[in-house]
């Protein structure tokens, strides 16, 4: 084989096949899968936007932030003439972008907006983490309404029970507000500075640049320090709180589940108030289901003047499938032609390839055998394709102006003039 899809991309085929160690579902699952998420979000009245896949580094960089792995590490960047552009990591920036240079403002209140698509990081691939993946999320922009944290909490929630993938734990926290972030910041190097032989290089470095990402660590050293470590909540200003307070209540009063995490953090300056994720057994090692928060800050960290209050999640549609496949979820079958054609000799093809679109016309989903097969092999191909029926026509039913009709789920068969052929089988398909 000349060329394979690249390290941590795979194709998604027909049916399910192996890629990478990882199962891919067949399409038709992911247009179900995505059917079910576009489902509940038209319930929840938000509103799709896709925004290209391509956007200027600048953006991202500021978007998502200089100090977080994605931009350290893991864009895909692409050199044109004098312009740098990068293969979206995320959506949230991209939504905001979009947002803010086509003053959906103007379409008055808060914008609930969602996506779905494609993102792109060079990452280590491996079960559930690809360099090519699939995001979808809701961004809700222009209000900081505690109630806008706590539906689009409830709109993750949805979409998730939808699949009945309920082996999940939410876990919530507060960030406070940005004026709260120094003197957490500075209490969070005092507690750490006399246990910097503790700390990995990265975390020492953190330690200078960005002290709350030392609470994402996965080292278990690291992980023991951060019991006695000071506590976010702790630090939060009483609007702040009692905001988070009121999410809380929210979520008591819609019946969903979550738990307190005071170390749950996004690393970046323009997070605030609300952030949570929402994980699952079925995952293990491979991280969260989907991650999400109020992000006050993002607006101005772009260039908007104004500050633009919004909060919105992030859900990857790979881990989704995980957690599926852990639940034995059982899939739609994949749409089958109602009709197969078989047609014995040139004349029959001829005539049959006009019938076929007849039918179709007519609605009816129609499938034949090209390259002259035997009837043998197309009355094969007709059993493989699970047609609802067969049409038969050949040489003798030409001459007599009919086709067989066989109902492939009971093998009888009987002689239907070929002008009638759509309507009869209109009624019976619909039957
Ligand atoms: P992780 O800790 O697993 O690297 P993250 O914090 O980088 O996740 P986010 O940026 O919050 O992830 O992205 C939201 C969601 O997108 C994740 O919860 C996950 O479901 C999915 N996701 C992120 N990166 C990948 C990837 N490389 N492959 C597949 N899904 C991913
Ligand atoms: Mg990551």
């Amino acid at each position: 084989m000349a060329y394979q899809t690249i390290r941590g991309t795979f194709d998604v085929l027909p049916d399910a096949h192996s890629s990478g160690g990882s199962e891919i579902p067949g399409s038709s699952a992911w247009r179900h899968v995505e059917g079910v998420v576009r489902g509940v979000m038209e319930r929840f009245a938000f509103e799709e936007v896709r925004t290209p896949v391509i956007e200027p580094l600048e953006l991202v960089a500021r978007g998502v932030g200089g100090t977080t792995d994605i931009v350290q590490k893991e864009m895909f960047t692409v050199e044109r003439t004098k312009e740098t552009y990068v293969l979206r990591p995320e959506v949230t920036a991209p939504v905001m972008r979009a947002y803010l240079q086509h003053h959906l403002d103007q379409r008055g209140g808060a914008q609930r907006l969602y996506y779905l698509g494609p993102c792109f990081r060079a990452e280590r691939p491996q079960k559930g983490r690809f360099r090519q993946f699939h995001q979808f999320g809701t961004e809700l922009l222009g209000s900081d309404d505690p109630r806008a944290d706590a539906e689009v909490i409830a709109n993750m929630r949805a979409v998730y029970d939808a699949f009945g993938v309920t082996n999940t734990r939410l876990r919530l926290n507060t960030l406070g507000d940005a004026a709260d972030r120094p003197a957490y910041r500075d209490a969070l190097r005092q507690y750490f500075e006399p246990h910097a032989d503790v700390l990995s290089d990265t975390s020492r470095q953190r330690l200078e640049t960005n002290p709350l990402r030392i609470l994402d660590t996965k080292d278990p050293d690291e992980r023991a320090l951060l019991a006695d470590a000071p506590k976010l909540p702790d630090f939060v200003g009483d609007e702040a709180l009692a905001h988070y307070e009121t999410v809380k209540t929210l979520l008591d009063g819609l019946g969903v589940p979550y738990v307190e995490d005071p170390l749950l953090v996004r690393g970046l300056d323009y997070y605030t108030r609300t952030v949570f994720e929402l994980e699952s057994d079925a995952l293990g090692a491979q991280g969260a289901l989907c991650a999400g928060g109020r992000y006050d800050g993002l607006a101005q960290a772009v260039g908007s003047k104004r500050p633009v209050p919004a909060v919105g999640y992030a859900a990857g549609i790979e881990r989704l499938f995980i957690a599926l496949e852990d639940e034995g979820y059982a899939f739609p079958a994949p749409p089958r032609p109602d009709v197969f054609l078989v047609c014995l000799g040139d004349a029959a093809e001829a005539a049959g390839f006009g019938i076929a679109q007849t039918l179709r016309q007519a609605g009816l989903a129609v499938d034949f055998a090209l390259g002259g097969r035997s009837m043998k092999a197309q009355m094969k191909a007709a059993d493989r394709s699970q047609a609802g029926y067969s049409v038969i026509l050949g040489e003798d039913e030409l001459a007599q102006g009919v086709a067989q009709v066989r109902d492939l789920g009971e093998s009888e068969q009987r002689a239907v003039p070929i002008g009638r052929l759509a309507v009869e089988l209109v009624r019976e398909t619909a039957a």
